[in-house]
Parts: structure tokens; C-alpha cells; sequence
């Protein structure tokens, strides 16, 4: 602004110049009508003495100089304006006044053509001034009074306009957008007032804009502050790369311990420059996704080209996943680890297994597979609580772990049950001198809490490939050497033989009759009376399970239970028996002589553990609609002191169903009696081993004598099973066992046979 010309310097110039114009033009105005005064006065006083100059001529010439010189003086004293007069001659010189002075006009005196004197003719300018004013004041009158005041006056009041529109400049300048305050009025000059008010309204305007962004900046600021909190908490944060400028914006301030993506930049570089990378997807605008470590910290980088106008970015993003891999880690290693003892687990070592088997096959290499349980744990566990059978197990894995090398693989894959597998083995000596380090590692008992644990191993090995050459079947094999160690006395190491091999394959083809035989409706249930010795009536019957093999003919359940235990062949036969005793129940109740009998059934460890036991007892019950107090359940001493609290528990659900439920092979578990009290049962079956040898063994005698005691304490009735003599009989009724059931009576009858035997026992 300051290096243009201003409208004010403008606006002085002309008015400058014009006021020099103005007084020129009335100079060279004044002059020129001086100029014409002047010419008209002498014209005047030439017209003058040419009009005298004949008059003159002839006086001077005729010699009537008085007259001349009085003549000449009075036209000097009449006339204000002539101021004297010369006259030259041969004759005589005469002015009057004397020596007149200034403008004057000259004729030269003739007579017949004949030049007699010069008459000089004085005059002054006087009247001119009169004439001047006379004709002219007007014009400059109107000079001087209006045409030059009014001038500067327009030229103030212009100024003045013009210094009026500096001001709002300069108050223009200082408008302070962020204050509200309005423009103030600064001159009631139209174009002034309009252009305030405009800027006013302008400002008004700008205002409420201002405001309106302000709103909007603010919100975009907590929007940013959200997002960049929601980055932080989704361990998120954003970047952008241009594709042009091959340069990064970090649109983050601190990230997972780095301040840029330039931090990041050299960590995550490694076979292909992250950059590269970014060059390569801005050449198509595509996108990539990967993960990286930088330092100690995983991130999730995503990246994706997009078009801006007619420019490329790239927008990426990044991720701490850290904890996610950390917890995958976790969780792998969990999958695939024990997670007391931190050895590898079942799926770990099968795995395992697999490689090695790959491996042996190329190398043809021998391993062999040690399967150890723990001899006597179950007790360590119950007597001491879990936590220290815990203890126990973590000091187990310390030892083996120091008596193999770092070549074999240790794994827990069960309770007390840990594998070892021994890799690369010349013999099967090689391998025994491990088994007996083993055994020997054991042989120092574990002290845990000043407590000492005498521990030992039962161990069975199965060699690959020499055994087998799946994995399956190498298990399977070290399991039974290992049950095998177990029957021959424990703390020692047996491999599976041929003879084992034999026996397995026997059972194998046993299972698969016994499930033919299923389908086929070959099982049948057989019913083995109970007496109620105080009123001597039949009481009920315990059903028994029995195998009409088409070939072999009647088969017990010592045969095919115990086999049929090692897989799940148990559930189709407990299905089938309980089904049978719902059946018969509902049988016996159409039938007056057989209404009132109880039907007892044993229901295996495995049914009983299973969580669709109730539950089928419940649609049974739905489906037969038969008395639940006719029907007894069977379970063994020893399973119901497994798991207590789900002993508890379920019996409660049986009982709550209205069944009974009497405790099997009573004497041969380790009930404590604290136990005993809280299981709710409602009948103890005394084992037959007590029972047969009552008469003769007094322990046998003395244990029976305090089960019926306790029975009676708890409030709970007996039955003695496997009385064969009336002498043992005799000897039960004395020590007050109400019911009896045995071949004294009776052996497990058919349906019919034992409807017979119902019929003539109430008649005998
Ligand atoms: P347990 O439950 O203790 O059944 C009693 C066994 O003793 C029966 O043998 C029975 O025939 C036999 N016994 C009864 N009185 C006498 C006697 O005076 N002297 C002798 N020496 N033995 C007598 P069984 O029927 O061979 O059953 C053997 C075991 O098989 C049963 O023992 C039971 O544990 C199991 N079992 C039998 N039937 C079933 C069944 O239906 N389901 C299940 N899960 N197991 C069954
Ligand atoms: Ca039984
Ligand atoms: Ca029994």
C-alpha cells in the first residue's frame, strides 16, 4: 500500500494543479485585458492627436506659438488622462510640465507636405484601472468568491472523505476476528456508513463462522482424542506414506515404545526393505498385510494404496498383538504341554511320535516307548489331598528328567502316568539300563513338607519297529507290559512279548464276539435269589449277566466283563442290563406271586462315571412307569470311594429318583467311615471273600461282625452274598444279617427257573 500512490496524493495533485491552472488562467486573463486597456488607451490618444494635429500643424506653422503652447496646456489640464505634452520644432522645444515622463504617443506636424515638429502626447494608464474595474470586477468576482473557495472546499471535503476511508482501513486492519466487537462509526459519509455496515454484516458473519469452526474444531479435536484413546486401547495407531515424496507421516505420537515409523523402519526390514514393499503396492495401488516382530514387540501392519485426485498414498495401520501371540504361544504351548510338570502332553508327544517315526524310517533307527504309572499314587492323593500329590508328581518329573538325555522325550499323559520315549537305541539292553536308572531314580524317597513319599515305577516298553511300527499299537503294546509289571509286583520294568502280543489278540477277538453277540440278543439276564432270612421269604434277586455263546454255551461274566471293561463294549452291556431290569420289574408287577420282589443291578465303574447315567434312568423310568423303590443299583465299594463328591452328588440324584442303591463287594475298598457316613446308600453288600471263610478265619469273621455293626450304627441294612452252608448261614443270622443270598439257596437262574424258584420257596 505504501509503494502505490494514495487517492489523497492523488486528489492533492489535481486539486494542486488545478489551483495553479485557476491562477494562471487568471493571470494570462488579467494580462490580456490589460493588454487590451492599454492598446485601446493609446489608440485613444493616437485618435486624439491626429484629430488635433492638423490644428497644431498649422498654428506652429503660421507662428501662433502662444495659442499652440496654451492650447497644448489646457488639453493637458482637461484631460485627466494625458500627463503632458512634448512639441519639438526648428523654432522652439516646449513640454509641459516639464520633462514628462512614460507612456506616450508621437504625430509628426505637417503642413504642405512639408515636416514642421514632432508633438509628443503623454498619457497615464489612471482611468485604466477604473475601466478595469467598471468591466471586468464581475468576472473576477466570480474568481475569487465562488469558483476558488468552492474548489478548496471540495478539495477538504474530499480529503477528508478519502482520510475517512484510511481510517476504516486501518480499523479494518485491526479487526480482531476472536473478539465480537463491531466496526464503530467512523463518518456519516454515505458510501462510508454503507461500507461499515457491510463489513458489520461481514463481520457478523464471520463471527458465527468463526464460532461454528471453533465447535467444529473442537469437536474434531476430541474426535481426534477419542480415536487416538481408542487407538491406544485397541493398541492401534495409523500412518501414511506418499507414494511421491517417498515420505512417512506417523500419525501417532508414541506407540508400543517408538516415537515414528522411522523408529520402526530397520526392525522390521528384513528380507525385503518395508519400504520396497510400500514402492511396490504404490506401482499397482494395491495393499499387503503382515506381521512383524520389532524388538520384543509383535505388530499386525496393514497397509493399502489409495488414489488421491491425481496423487498416491498409502494409508497403513498398526497393531500391538503382541498379547494375542504371546497368549496363542501360551496357549500352543498349553495344547501341547502337561500343565503341572510343563513336560509335553499326550497331543504333544504324539506328535512327537510321528516326526520320529519319519525319521527312524529314514534312518532306520530303533526308539523304544516307555509307559511308567506311578505304583500306589491313588493312595498319596487320597490320604494327603491333591496338592501335595501334586508335589509329588512335579518332584517325579525332576527325576526322570535327570535320568534321560535331552534327546528323549518325557511326557505326562495322565494322572500318574508319564511316557518316555528313548530315541536312537542300538538294543533292547540299551534299554533296560535306562529302566532300572528309572527305577533306581525312585528308589530315594521324595520328601515333600517334611513328609516321605517311598514312590516306584511299573514300566512297560514296546520297541520300534521291532514291536510295531504304529504308534497305536507301540502304545497299547507298553500299556499292557506295563499292567503286566503292575501283576508281577510292581517297582520293575517288563517289555511286551510274543505271549502278551498273543493275549491281546485273543481279547481283541473276544471284544468283537462279545459285540456280535450284543447285536445278536445272545446276552441274557439271570436272577439270583435273596432271602430274607427273618421271615424266610424270597426277598428279591440281583440280576447277572450271561453270555449263551452259540458254540462255548453259557458264559459268566468273569469271561467277557473284565475285557469288555478295557474299551467302551462296557456300555452296551450296562445299557442292555439296565433296560432288562426296567423290563422285568414291570413284568413282575403284573404278576401277584413276583409284585413285591426288589431286582438289584450292577452297573459298571464307567456307567456310573458317565454323565448320561441319570439321565437315562430318568427315561427308563418315563418309559416303563415301574416303582423305583423295586429297582437297586449296584455300584462297588471301590468306585464310589474314586470321586466322592461326585459319588455323593449322583447318588443323591439316583435316590432322589426313588431307586435304592446298595454299596457292592463291601470290605474290599478302603472306605473310611468318615466316607461311608455321607454316601447315601441304603444297603451294604458283605464281599464273599469274608463270607466263605467266616468259620475259619477270624479276621474274615471280625471284619463281617463290624460292617454289621457300623450297618446297624449308620442305619443301614446288610445282605451277605456267596453263603453256600447252612453252618455260614447260621453263623450270618447270629451276628444279625438280614438278608442272605448264595448257592446255599440258589445259583443265578434263567426267567423261568427263577419264577419256579419263587413259587416253591413260598410254598417250602
Ligand atoms: P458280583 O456283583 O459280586 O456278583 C456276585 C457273583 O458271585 C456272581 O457271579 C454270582 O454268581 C456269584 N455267587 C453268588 N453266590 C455265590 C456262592 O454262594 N458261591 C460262589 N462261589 N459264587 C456265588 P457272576 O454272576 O459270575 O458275576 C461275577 C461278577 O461279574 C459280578 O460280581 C459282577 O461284578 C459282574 N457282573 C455280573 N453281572 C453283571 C452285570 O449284569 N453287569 C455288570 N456290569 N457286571 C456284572
Ligand atoms: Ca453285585
Ligand atoms: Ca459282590
Amino acid at each position: 500500500m505504501n509503494k502505490k500512490i494514495s487517492l489523497l496524493r492523488i486528489v492533492d495533485l489535481v486539486f494542486i494543479l488545478l489551483f495553479i491552472l485557476f491562477i494562471a488562467y487568471m493571470a494570462i486573463d488579467l494580462s490580456n485585458i490589460t493588454k487590451t486597456l492599454k492598446e485601446t488607451q493609446k489608440e485613444k490618444m493616437n485618435l486624439l492627436l491626429n484629430y488635433q494635429k492638423d490644428v497644431y500643424s498649422s498654428l506652429l506653422y503660421f507662428g501662433f506659438d502662444y495659442e499652440l503652447k496654451d492650447n497644448l496646456v489646457s488639453l493637458v489640464k482637461k484631460n485627466p488622462n494625458i500627463t503632458g505634452v512634448r512639441l519639438y520644432s526648428p523654432r522652439f522645444d516646449f513640454s509641459y510640465p516639464k520633462n514628462p515622463k512614460g507612456q506616450f504617443v508621437k504625430a509628426d506636424l505637417v503642413y504642405k507636405n512639408k515636416s514642421i515638429g514632432e508633438l509628443f502626447l503623454y498619457y497615464t494608464d489612471r482611468q485604466l484601472i477604473n475601466n478595469f474595474f467598471k468591466k471586468y470586477f464581475h468576472r473576477f468576482f466570480i474568481y475569487i468568491v465562488f469558483i476558488l473557495p468552492l474548489t478548496l472546499l471540495l478539495w477538504f471535503y474530499i480529503r477528508k472523505k478519502i482520510k475517512s476511508l484510511n481510517k476504516l482501513a486501518k480499523k479494518v486492519e485491526k479487526i480482531n476476528f476472536k473478539k465480537t466487537s463491531m466496526l464503530e462509526k467512523i463518518d456519516d459519509y454515505l458510501e462510508i456508513v454503507l461500507i461499515s455496515n457491510a463489513i458489520n454484516k461481514l463481520l457478523l458473519q464471520v463471527n458465527s463462522f468463526y464460532l461454528s469452526q471453533k465447535n467444529i474444531i473442537k469437536k474434531l479435536v476430541k474426535y481426534k482424542k477419542q480415536l487416538q484413546n481408542a487407538q491406544k486401547v485397541a493398541k492401534m495407531a495409523s500412518w501414511e506414506w506418499d507414494c511421491e515424496n517417498k515420505k512417512f507421516e506417523s500419525l501417532f505420537k508414541k506407540f508400543a515404545g517408538f516415537k515414528s515409523m522411522e523408529e520402526i523402519l530397520p526392525l522390521i526390514s528384513d528380507d525385503e526393505s518395508f519400504v520396497n514393499r510400500l514402492e511396490n503396492i504404490c506401482k499397482d495401488c494395491g495393499s499387503f498385510e503382515i506381521i512383524k516382530k520389532a524388538g520384543d514387540v509383535y505388530l499386525k501392519i496393514d497397509a493399502q494404496c489409495l488414489n488421491q485426485g491425481n496423487k498416491k498414498i498409502v494409508i497403513g495401520s498398526l497393531l500391538d498383538i503382541t498379547d494375542e501371540i504371546k497368549k496363542q504361544e501360551r496357549i500352543e504351548f498349553l495344547a501341547y504341554h502337561d500343565t503341572l510338570t510343563g513336560v509335553a502332553n499326550r497331543m504333544f508327544l504324539k506328535e512327537e511320535l510321528q516326526c520320529l517315526i519319519n525319521f527312524s524310517k529314514r534312518h532306520h533307527s530303533k526308539f523304544a516307548l516307555l509307559y511308567l504309572d506311578l505304583d500306589n499314587f491313588k493312595m498319596i492323593n487320597d490320604s494327603y489331598g491333591h496338592e501335595t500329590g501334586d508335589r509329588v508328581l512335579i518332584s517325579v518329573t525332576q527325576r526322570l528328567k535327570n535320568t534321560i538325555r535331552a534327546s528323549d522325550i518325557l511326557a505326562r499323559i495322565g494322572g500318574d502316568e508319564f511316557v518316555i520315549v528313548l530315541t536312537d537305541i542300538k538294543s533292547k539292553e540299551d534299554v533296560s539300563v535306562v529302566a532300572k536308572k528309572i527305577l533306581e531314580a525312585l528308589k530315594e524317597p521324595v520328601i515333600i513338607e517334611n513328609k516321605k513319599f517311598n514312590l516306584s515305577f511299573s514300566i512297560g516298553i514296546a520297541i520300534y519297529p521291532v514291536d510295531s511300527n504304529d504308534i497305536e499299537t507301540l502304545f497299547k503294546y507298553a500299556d499292557i507290559a506295563m499292567y503286566k509289571a503292575k501283576k508281577e509286583g510292581k517297582n520293575r520294568y517288563e517289555f511286551i512279548n510274543e505271549k502278551l502280543k498273543e493275549e491281546i489278540k485273543v481279547q481283541y477277538e473276544i471284544s468283537n464276539q462279545i459285540k456280535e453277540g450284543i447285536e445278536k440278543g445272545e446276552f441274557e439276564l439271570y436272577f439270583q435269589p435273596q432271602i430274607d432270612v427273618l421271615t424266610n421269604t424270597v426277598y428279591g434277586a440281583e440280576g447277572l449277566i450271561r453270555w449263551n455263546h452259540p458254540k462255548k454255551g453259557l458264559i459268566g461274566p468273569n469271561v467277557f466283563i473284565p475285557i469288555s471293561e478295557t474299551g467302551d463294549l462296557i456300555y452296551l452291556i450296562d445299557e442292555y442290563v439296565i433296560e432288562e431290569a426296567f423290563k422285568t420289574i414291570k413284568k413282575w408287577s403284573n404278576d401277584p406271586l413276583l409284585s413285591h420282589l426288589k431286582l438289584a443291578v450292577n452297573i459298571s465303574a464307567k456307567e456310573f462315571k458317565k454323565n448320561t447315567f441319570i439321565p437315562k434312568l430318568k427315561n427308563l423310568l418315563e418309559k416303563y412307569k415301574i416303582d423305583p423303590e423295586k429297582l437297586e443299583i449296584e455300584i462297588t465299594e471301590s468306585v464310589s470311594m474314586q470321586n466322592v463328591t461326585y459319588t455323593i452328588k449322583t447318588l443323591e440324584e439316583i435316590k432322589k429318583l426313588g431307586f435304592s442303591i446298595s454299596v457292592d463287594d463291601f470290605g474290599t475298598g478302603y472306605s473310611s467311615l468318615n466316607y461311608l457316613k455321607m454316601i447315601p446308600f441304603d444297603i451294604i453288600k458283605i464281599d464273599r471273600s469274608f463270607i466263605k471263610d467266616i468259620l475259619n478265619d477270624n479276621d474274615d469273621y471280625l471284619i463281617t461282625k463290624m460292617i454289621i455293626e457300623v450297618s446297624k450304627i449308620l442305619n443301614k441294612q446288610n445282605i451277605a452274598e456267596g453263603v453256600e452252608t447252612p453252618d455260614v448261614l447260621k453263623k450270618i443270622k447270629e451276628l444279625g444279617c438280614r438278608y442272605v443270598q448264595g448257592y446255599y439257596f440258589s445259583k443265578p437262574l434263567n426267567y423261568q427257573s427263577f419264577y419256579e424258584f419263587v413259587k416253591k420257596y413260598g410254598k417250602s
